[in-house]
Order: structure tokens, then C-alpha cells, then sequence
């Protein structure tokens, strides 16, 4: 049947014939920010039941023309992902473990019944828009391309069932680092009252409505001096999840390094796997077990916990200062700096990602 068979990944590309010149495309990646600025162009796919993956393009980046009654508008169905494209001192540009997203977009896809996107069309597409774009991969300190993949219900028809028409894109935006003055401690709000993800829910999938979900208690989370939200498991309300869009790491008295347990309802940080292996590396005992709240709090308090930091793809590692609920606040960076364990690990990665230390684990890859 054609639909199971995967067609080869050669997309037409279609030059943007309003490309920014170079002195606007300067302005902005001077100062890029996170997520405000967009390059020339754009990825798109599309399959249908019938003809499986097919027209991948390369098209000027623009606005998505979409029928009032498309699927996605209504019932959710969409997945994404978050990566990013590094420019080394020699000027090649490169990739973090990028066939680690295409499995875990495919994942994704299972969980929301959408279709599997093959690892050589996401891979693909990244390389195809980096390609087209490579003058807005950013260059010096910690910067780069982000790239962000995401797949929607695209059918317009307002029956519930899984879209018979899907699309894949892929849109690349300027970032500049996340921390320019240094790295700093974050200061984190747990959620009493709202889980991020239920048992059997769609917390293992980077979809869109899980952030959905997430949007109350960062408000809340903002309104009490907080960056970020903790959560909770949904059913005791007692062991530590992950933040809304990064996981946890503890690191403690005895020099062992712990990180919360996949649950089914956390997410599968690529930057939480790959630091299970880069922390071993640097010699630390690592363990996936499970964290009660109370086993922070109190750790913190006696010192049984002496760092704790979150991690993921945008901010690769951030510190965390304090964490604070109603009634009460503990604070594990007091002296309002990054620890040294949580330094030397996001040292550790941010050198292998910009290609200055050797990438012993084969996780580069390069894009162009
Ligand atoms: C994307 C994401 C992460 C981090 O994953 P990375 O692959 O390390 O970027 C963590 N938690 C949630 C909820 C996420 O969506």
C-alpha cells in the first residue's frame, strides 16, 4: 500500500523573493531575544490517509491561511518539538542528537493519533531549512538557530475523530543567549492546587495543549515572583514532576545526582537524557528514582540537597534558587549563583553543542 511506504525525502524549495537584506537581517540578530523573529522561509508537508507523506517544501516564510473549521482549531490535535542549530568557530553549523527529536515527535504522534513523521523527513527538513536560512544561524556566544517541527490536524471537518489531513512544519527562529548577563537562579512556584498532566494523559507528549494547561499556574506562578511552575503527580499530589517545560535534577550532600523517575506523565527531556550520561562521565553517581516534595523541601532545609537545577533545550541548564509555596519558601542558591555541580554539567554540554570539547557520545550532527 503507497501510504506504508516512505517515500524519499527531496522537498522543492522556493526562494523568498522578499528575503530581508543584510543590513535588517543584522539589526535583528544583534539583538534576537527568544522567539520574536522568524527567517526568510518555512517547511511544510502534508499526508492524507491515502498518499501518505508527500510535498515537502521549502516556500517563503508567511502566514498559514486556515479554514474556521480545521480540526486543530478545535479539538487539539498538535505536537511539536524544540531544537537547535549551533554555528562553530570554523563556521559550520551543527545539530544536538536531532534523530532523538524525530523519535520523540513520533511518540508524540502516537499519543495524539497523529501520523509518524520518518526520521529522514524530520532530520530533512531541519537540514533543508538551515540550508535555505543558513545566513541567520547566529554566531558568538551562546547562540543559535532554534528550529521549532510541529504537526497539526489540518482536515476541516468538526467531527471528533483523528484529522485525514495533516501538516508538518518546520519555522526557524534567531535566539540569542538565554542568559546574557551570566547564568542566574531561577525562583520556582509549586503548583498545589493544578497537575500539568494526569496518569495516562498526554504528559509524555510535547503537545501544545499540555502547555494549554500550564498557562493558569504560570500566572499564578508570576504573580508570586516566580519564572517557573513545579508540578506534582496528579494522583497524590506528593512526587515531584517536572516544570512546565523543563525536567529536575537534585543534586546532593553525597555528591549523587537525582532526577525524578519517568513517570509516563513527565516528558522525556533530550537534555535530561544526555545529562544522566554526561554527569557519569564527570564522575557522579546518577539515579532516576522518585522525588517527594517533601524530600526537597526538607533536603534543601538540612542540606541533604545542596543544588538543584531544571533543564532543557532553551535554557540547557538553569539553576534554581528559590521554591516557594503558600505559607513558605526555601531558597537553594543562597548566595544567588549557580552551584559548581550544576556549572560543571552545563559546562559540559553547552562545550560539546558549540564543538569545544570532544563529542565523545556521536550526539553532533552536522547540518551544513
Ligand atoms: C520540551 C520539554 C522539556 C525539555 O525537553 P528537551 O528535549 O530537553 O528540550 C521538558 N519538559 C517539557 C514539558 C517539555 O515540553
Amino acid at each position: 500500500m503507497s501510504a506504508m511506504t516512505t517515500p524519499a525525502f527531496s522537498p522543492t524549495i522556493q526562494k523568498n523573493p522578499n528575503a530581508r537584506s543584510d543590513d535588517e537581517r543584522a539589526a535583528i540578530l544583534a539583538d534576537p531575544g527568544f522567539g520574536n523573529h522568524f527567517t526568510d522561509h518555512m517547511f511544510l508537508a502534508e499526508w492524507t490517509p491515502d498518499a501518505g507523506w508527500h510535498d515537502p517544501r521549502v516556500v517563503p516564510y508567511g502566514p498559514l491561511l486556515l479554514d474556521p473549521a480545521t480540526a486543530v482549531l478545535h479539538y487539539a490535535q498538535e505536537i511539536f518539538e524544540g531544537l537547535k542549530a549551533y554555528a562553530h568557530a570554523d563556521g559550520s553549523v551543527w545539530l544536538f542528537r536531532p534523530e532523538a527529536n524525530a523519535e520523540r515527535l513520533q511518540r508524540s504522534a502516537r499519543r495524539l493519533a497523529l501520523p509518524e513523521l520518518p526520521v529522514e523527513w524530520f532530520t530533512g527538513s531541519v537540514r533543508a531549512l538551515i540550508e535555505a536560512d543558513r545566513e541567520w544561524v547566529p554566531t558568538g556566544g551562546e547562540r543559535s538557530l532554534y528550529l521549532r517541527p510541529f504537526m497539526f490536524a489540518s482536515e476541516v471537518f468538526l467531527g471528533v475523530r483523528p484529522s485525514q489531513h495533516v501538516t508538518y512544519s518546520v519555522i526557524a527562529s534567531p535566539a540569542g543567549a538565554y542568559f546574557p548577563g551570566g547564568v542566574k537562579p531561577v525562583d520556582i512556584w509549586l503548583s498545589s492546587e493544578y497537575s500539568r498532566a494526569g496518569a495516562g494523559g498526554t504528559g509524555a507528549a510535547k503537545c501544545g495543549g499540555n502547555y494549554a494547561a500550564s498557562l493558569l499556574p504560570q500566572q499564578e506562578a508570576a504573580e508570586n515572583g516566580c519564572a517557573q511552575v513545579a508540578f506534582l503527580d496528579s494522583v497524590e499530589h506528593r512526587w515531584v514532576e517536572e516544570l512546565g517545560g523543563m525536567n529536575l535534577y537534585f543534586v546532593q550532600s553525597d555528591g549523587t545526582i537525582v532526577t525524578p523517575a519517568l513517570s509516563g506523565s513527565i516528558l522525556e527531556g533530550i537534555t535530561r537524557d544526555s545529562i544522566l550520561t554526561l554527569a557519569r562521565d564527570l564522575g557522579h553517581d546518577v539515579v532516576e528514582r522518585r522525588v517527594s516534595i517533601d524530600e526537597w523541601r526538607d533536603g534543601v532545609a538540612d542540606g541533604t540537597i545542596t543544588e538543584v537545577f531544571a533543564c532543557g533545550t532553551a535554557a540547557v541548564v538553569t539553576p534554581v534558587g528559590h521554591l516557594k509555596w503558600r505559607g513558605g519558601e526555601i531558597d537553594s542558591a543562597p548566595d544567588g549563583e549557580p552551584g559548581k555541580v550544576t556549572s560543571e554539567i552545563r559546562s559540559a554540554l553547552v562545550d560539546i553543542q558549540y564543538g569545544r570539547a570532544e563529542d565523545r557520545h556521536g550526539w553532533m550532527t552536522r547540518a551544513v
